[in-house]
């Protein structure tokens, strides 16, 4: 956020100074770039406070319940006021038996009694049971969400994603820990290994890609390997495919083979990298002028609780896809490591691949949700039902998904469909409360009783059960609060 001007012990120029710090001695310039309403907490703050007024389709129904209610109400009061005054009372005498002992005239004991029904009914009538059943739900819920970390973005994300029944995820930084390392670097005659990591780390260090940064990593560790740059404007990244650069006058490529292969021109059965270590390892090509001259093979690691996650989601009946830019050797390697059927795994996609395999999802009848890291995903995020972006809330991918998890961690994934499903059950129970308590309350109120066994309401009590509506949708939601925290993951 804010840029050192000028140098201090220890920091330099274009240092960024971090809150907390301290300065002994020496003068500081700092630049402010940003102010604080841009900063990533008040993007969070803003983001939740918009989500919280994002309203779930399923309150449209007691929208258009709560909106007539009222005309409902005083016809309903009217009517009560009309048959009790004109023949009401005559047909049921025992209902006057109270009032006329105390003294009072027939009529008079009549037109008492058919106000004070109607008073009963417009009292008792409570339509802000029912539009207070989602929207206080959607609060409670999208609060809980992010103290847990996970930001949702409004009540209709909560609905969708409590149907989702396919769950497509993204490998590369998803369901491996995106902190990959080289493991070999195979090279052609022409260039020996250290020359070809230079080279592949001078475009990579452009690229924010987690195999950029192995490479670059890579590289760094070796003082052996000789520093690089690409020249200024040169560098190119192709999401899903790879990166590109002029380095010391010549055209590097660093991506998978099919690209390499094209942006080179070099045979395409040239695949310098013929048996790997391991199946699950990915290997990258680099590509200069119109050969290709090496290969580098890199490791990830799938994420230590993905196994068990993508059970959690089977047993709950979801169905987990992979999708990957990745080949489809190395992408079936994994899943099956994870317990993905192989009929289940999309490899060797583009960004645009992988938006139209989430499409043919949907197009079968499936409510997909789509969980990714990467400005590769971005598109696919968007296209789903329920995008959900991993891996701390400040990339591209955060900025189009429906939820973003800032903890990085894959089970916030599971307690997401928890609390969604949580949430939808409030809403309902709610709603459910405040249309019985109508459907019961308004004949009461209007004395269907009184004939019968001479149960009644008072204004007063009538009151008071119209508040303790409100209070008990109001109190169930906020139940919600303390079940969404027994969410253990
Ligand atoms: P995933 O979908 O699994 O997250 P990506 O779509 O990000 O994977 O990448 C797919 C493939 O594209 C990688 O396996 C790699 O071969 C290639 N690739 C993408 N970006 C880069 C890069 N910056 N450097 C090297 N290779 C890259
Ligand atoms: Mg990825």
């Amino acid at each position: 956020m804010m840029m050192m001007m000028m140098d201090v012990m220890g920091m330099g120029a274009g240092d960024t100074v971090t809150a907390g710090t301290t300065n002994f001695d020496g003068t500081l310039v700092v630049r402010c770039t940003a102010s604080g309403g841009d900063a990533a907490v008040s993007n969070i703050v803003t983001l939740v406070e918009t989500a919280q007024g994002r309203t779930a389709p399923i309150q449209r129904l007691s929208d258009i319940v709560a909106g007539k209610f009222a005309y409902g109400v005083m016809g309903v009061a009217a009517a009560t006021f009309l048959f009790w005054s004109g023949f009401g009372a005559k047909l049921f005498p025992r209902v006057l038996e109270t009032s006329l002992s105390g003294g009072a005239s027939k009529a008079a004991a009549t037109l008492a009694l058919s106000l004070q029904l109607a008073c009963n009914v417009l009292v008792v009538a409570c339509p802000c049971a029912l539009g207070l059943a989602a929207p206080t739900a959607v609060l409670v819920g999208t609060g809980a969400g992010a103290r847990r970390g996970l930001l949702i973005r409004g009540g209709d994300v909560l609905e969708t994603a409590s149907n989702v029944d396919t769950v497509v995820f993204d490998k590369t930084g998803t369901l491996t820990t995106g902190k990959p390392t080289v493991v070999r670097v195979i090279t052609s005659d022409n260039i020996n290994d250290t020359e070809c990591l230079s080279y592949a780390a001078a475009i990579e260090e452009n690229s924010s890609h987690p195999i950029a940064h192995a490479i670059v990593q890579q590289a760094l560790a070796d003082t052996q390997i000789p520093q690089r740059r690409v020249s200024s404007d040169s560098f190119n990244q192709v999401p899903g495919k790879g990166a590109e650069g002029i380095v010391d006058g010549k055209n590097i490529y660093v991506g998978n083979l099919d690209w390499v292969v094209q942006k080179t021109g070099a045979p395409s059965s040239e695949d310098v990298h013929t048996a790997k270590l391991n199946p699950g390892h990915t290997v990258v090509y680099v590509g200069m002028e119109h050969n290709i001259v090496g290969s580098i093979e890199i490791a990830d690691q799938v994420r230590h609780n993905a196994l068990e996650v993508l059970k959690r989601l089977k047993d709950s009946g979801i169905t987990p896809v992979m999708l990957s830019g990745d080949q489809l050797t190395t992408s079936q390697h994994v899943a099956s490591q994870l317990g993905i059927d192989t009929e289940n795994v999309i490899a060797g996609v583009t960004p645009l691949g992988k938006v139209d395999a989430i499409n043919s999802l949907k197009a079968k009848g499936h409510i997909v949700a789509m969980v990714g890291d990467g400005v590769n995903d971005a598109a696919a995020l968007a296209e789903a039902d329920v995008g959900i972006a991993m891996g701390g809330g400040v990339a591209v991918a955060s900025e189009v998904a429906d939820i973003v998890l800032l903890g990085d961690r894959l089970p916030q994934v599971i307690d997401t469909f928890r609390l969604s499903k949580m949430t939808m059950n409030t809403i309902r129970q709610n709603m459910a409360w405040a249309f019985g308590y109508n459907m019961i309350c308004l004949p009461l109120a209007a004395g269907v009783m009184l004939p019968i066994n001479g149960l009644g309401l008072t204004p007063a009590l009538s009151g008071a059960l119209m508040g303790c509506s409100s209070l008990a949708v109001m109190a169930n939601s906020l139940l919600l609060q303390v079940r969404a925290s027994k969410i253990k993951s």
